[in-house]
């Protein structure tokens, strides 16, 4: 077992000269293999090494390495001539993303282990962009998510030190993360110490001192199976994702007015209203389709209907153009948390008020109105449409009356 990687032991050094082994054309790249084991292949959940091979005067990208049949290979778009000197350059954009993003992991997987010691990792993938883990045997709730997040922002504020070192399996006390079966399948393994923070077997690309992760964020998550599908950024990652989404709210700012501390409350107000949109659309296809609801009563005209989506003023324009002919009450009922109803009522004895005022109270309302309109509303309706029922078997009753 190598156990001086220079990836682990300096994974800040780019530059390296290597002889071209051996390149293999396949389906839609060159398989270059280079002497000296200087780069990281893709594994143990963690995206391979980018870069570009500089040989005499021409220089080659490679997009990725990985481990093929035990040799360390770098794919390139275009062939290399074996036996060529050349100089290896890690793309560092790309590895200190990775670096920041798996140290960043370690630590957040510690903080969530020490909430909840019997989850498990499961799945993970880190790259230079974002990194991704399953947190299996429990759904996390978004809090214990972002408590986690917290303590990782904690760690990369007091600079500690990233430490690795190797062990002999049989060694490992069960102190150490160290996933299922590994330590069965490799002799000697590298031990990444975090401070007392956490201490995990791994073979991943790490920073030297918490602080250069510089800033990380949970940046969606979901549930998976019996537990929670995580992804997160680190460093400027991070950063870009977080400048992103406050400038998206931030643009819409001044054309639908409201404070950046209410987007929860805005956020909130367009899923309830798309959800009343939905059932005002069902309403008025119910309505051109079936007509309104209008009743006898004793001589009286009784129009009642249950509208989503509406509101006070809506109600308003719509009374006013309703022109009522005779004895008749009109009752318009719009539900949501907090439901509200008008009873506009023409050439009956009493205030329109006397007909509804009473159930209205009686079921937790309150309103009031003129000769001819009363208003009221309710500050909590749970099941409104069972609210509206009730009124109108009342109003039957007391128009009969
Ligand atoms: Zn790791």
């Amino acid at each position: 077992m190598i156990n001086d990687y220079p990836y682990w032991t300096d994974p800040e050094r780019d530059e390296f000269s290597v002889t071209i082994l051996s390149c293999t054309k396949s389906d839609n790249h060159f398989e270059i293999v280079i002497d000296q084991e200087v780069v990281r292949a893709a594994g143990g959940g963690q995206a391979g090494d980018k870069g570009e091979i500089q040989f005499g005067d021409e220089t080659e990208k490679f997009n990725d390495t990985a481990r093929i049949d035990g040799k360390l290979v770098l794919m390139a778009s275009s062939p290399i001539e074996p036996d060529t000197a050349a100089t290896v350059r890690i793309d560092m954009k790309w590895r200190k993303a990775m670096m920041r993003n798996h140290t960043g992991e370690h630590l957040f997987v510690a903080a969530i282990k020490k909430m909840h010691p019997e989850i498990e990792l499961g799945y993970i993938w880190i790259d230079g962009e974002r990194g991704t883990v399953d947190l299996e045997g429990k759904e996390l709730g978004f809090e214990h998510l972002i408590k986690a997040e917290q303590s990782v922002q904690n760690m990369i504020e007091k600079s500690i030190q990233v430490d690795m070192k190797l062990m002999k399996a049989s060694d490992i006390s069960s102190e150490v993360r160290a996933r299922e079966g590994l330590t069965d399948k490799h002799e000697v393994m590298r031990i990444v110490e975090v401070g007392d923070h956490d201490t995990s077997a791994c073979s991943g690309i790490h920073v030297t001192n918490t602080r250069d992760i510089g800033f990380f964020k949970v940046i969606d998550f979901k549930a998976k199976g019996e537990g929670s599908r995580v992804t997160f950024a680190a460093g400027d990652k991070a950063k870009k994702t977080i400048e992103a989404t406050y400038n998206e709210v931030l643009r819409r700012k001044h054309s639908y007015p409201f404070e950046m501390e209410q987007i929860g409350d805005v956020l909130d107000k367009a899923k309830s209203a798309a959800d009343e949109r939905k059932l005002m659309v069902e309403k008025i296809v119910q309505l051109l389709t079936e007509g309104i609801t209008s009743e006898d009563i004793g001589g009286i005209t009784f129009i009642h209907e249950y509208i989503p989506g509406l509101d006070s003023k809506d109600i308003k324009n719509i009374i006013k153009k309703i022109k009522l002919s005779g004895p008749a009450a009109l009752l318009l009922f719009i539900p949501g948390e907090k439901s509200t109803l008008t009873l506009s009522t023409n050439e009956l004895p009493v205030d329109a008020g006397e007909y509804i005022a009473h159930i209205v109270e009686e079921m937790g309302g309150k309103g009031g109105g003129s000769r001819d309109v009363y208003t009221g509303g309710f500050s909590e309706t749970e099941a409104p449409e069972e609210t509206y029922s009730k009124i109108v078997d009342y109003l039957r009753t007391r128009l009969q009356e």
